[in-house]
């Protein structure tokens, strides 16, 4: 069939990609079709029990109209979000073992990235996203080992919009701008100037997640718009004691939604919808630039290039694990789209974190 013919063809970079895995570890989920969205023919062909996919232009033919991918792994558009759940559940439980992780959600706007992190809606557990269930693990993990081991856990929120960070956990609305600036409480961890609030259950994260929210909707015409432009990040910081010897392990797990990755045509784009544009695509491609100067090893990593890899700077590089999720939305108006995020996905994910040198 066409899809051995192409995998045949691509033999040669697959298994590059195939040898270089297990570093950072890149997951692409493919969205439904919506409701009352035309059903359409998908433009993924093919997705295969490795990691592999197949991408189709209908419109084209010849070798051009298709092209295979290669990941950790791909799911498809039944899979749930409990199983996404359960294939990243390792690293999230890994943080209590004072790792430092990182999991960000990378795609255009509408694919789903808000829906693997979030879900749909903070009501029903059934489709909550993983940042829920992960905080949810920690505290029932943490419980657990409370016999030997006693953690606290707290809560960050902070968004990025234009190269400015500003607190989503402030509640008397004044909007104020953050500096990054290391906070030695957290063992040196580059946090910005934000509260850090102490969380117990994953009630008391839910009301935070409100608060963020309604932060967030605060100067955004519509509330959509202004998320799909700037990245907001969720940090938790775990630190526990260990009862016997009284030594202190920390961890972190940085939960990041990125900012829709999609190209602006910059003949249309003015104003504050260029200036918005370009801080986007540079704070894109700065981290692009951090995790492929990591993966060649080069002694400068360039961190201080954008906000965000300022503020993820220890959770890349060294130790640290690193998953991102990939989100393809599978129309085909979105094909042009979708084969630079995969190609993006591509980029981020044939390299060695953990073999990496951190610049510091
Ligand atoms: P993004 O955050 O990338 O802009 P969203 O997460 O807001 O995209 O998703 C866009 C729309 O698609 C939302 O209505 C969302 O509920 C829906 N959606 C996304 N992923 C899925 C999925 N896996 N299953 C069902 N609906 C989904």
């Amino acid at each position: 069939t066409s899809y051995h013919k192409v995998l045949e063809e691509n033999r040669l970079l697959y298994n590059q990609v195939q040898d270089l895995k297990g570093a950072i570890r890149v997951y692409c989920r493919v969205r439904p079709f919506l409701p009352g969205q035309s059903n359409g023919q998908s433009t993924v062909d093919y997705i295969g029990e490795n990691g592999d996919m197949m991408i189709v232009n209908p419109l084209k033919h010849g070798k051009d109209s298709r092209r295979v991918f290669s990941f950790n792994k791909v799911f498809g558009t039944t899979v749930t979000q409990e199983q996404i759940y359960a294939d990243t559940q390792p690293l999230i439980r890994s943080v209590l073992d004072g790792y430092n992780v990182c999991i960000f959600a990378y795609g255009q706007t509408g694919s789903g990235k808000t829906y693997t992190m979030s879900g749909p809606d903070l009501t029903t557990e059934d489709t909550w996203g993983v940042n829920y269930r992960a905080l949810g693990d920690l505290f029932h993990i943490s419980k657990e080992r409370s016999d030997s081991i006693k953690y606290e856990v707290f809560v960050q929120m902070i968004e990025i919009y234009n190269e400015q960070v500003r607190d989503l956990l402030v509640t008397d609305g004044s909007n104020r701008r953050l500096d990054i600036r290391n906070n030695s409480q957290m063992n040196g961890i580059n946090v910005p100037d934000a509260f850090l609030v102490p969380v117990t259950c994953t009630q008391d994260v839910l009301d935070l997640m409100r608060i963020g929210q309604k932060n967030r909707a605060v100067g955004a015409t519509a509330l959509n718009e202004r998320s799909s432009r700037s990245h907001s990040v969720l940090t938790v910081h775990v630190r526990g004691r260990e009862l016997v010897s009284n030594s202190i392990l920390r961890g972190c797990l940085h939960l990041v939604d990125l900012a829709g990755s999609e190209r602006v045509d910059k003949s249309e784009a003015v104003g504050e919808r260029l200036k918005e544009a370009q801080h986007i695509n540079r704070s894109l491609s700065a981290l692009g630039d951090v995790i492929s100067a990591l993966a060649q090893k080069n002694p400068h990593i360039p961190y201080r290039n954008s906000k965000l890899t300022q503020v993820l700077q220890d959770s890349l590089g060294g130790h640290a694990k690193t998953l991102m999720f990939v989100h393809i939305n599978p129309e085909l108006n979105a094909f042009g789209e979708t084969i630079s995020t995969l190609k993006f996905a591509e980029r981020v994910s044939s390299i060695e974190l953990g073999a990496a040198q951190s610049n510091k």
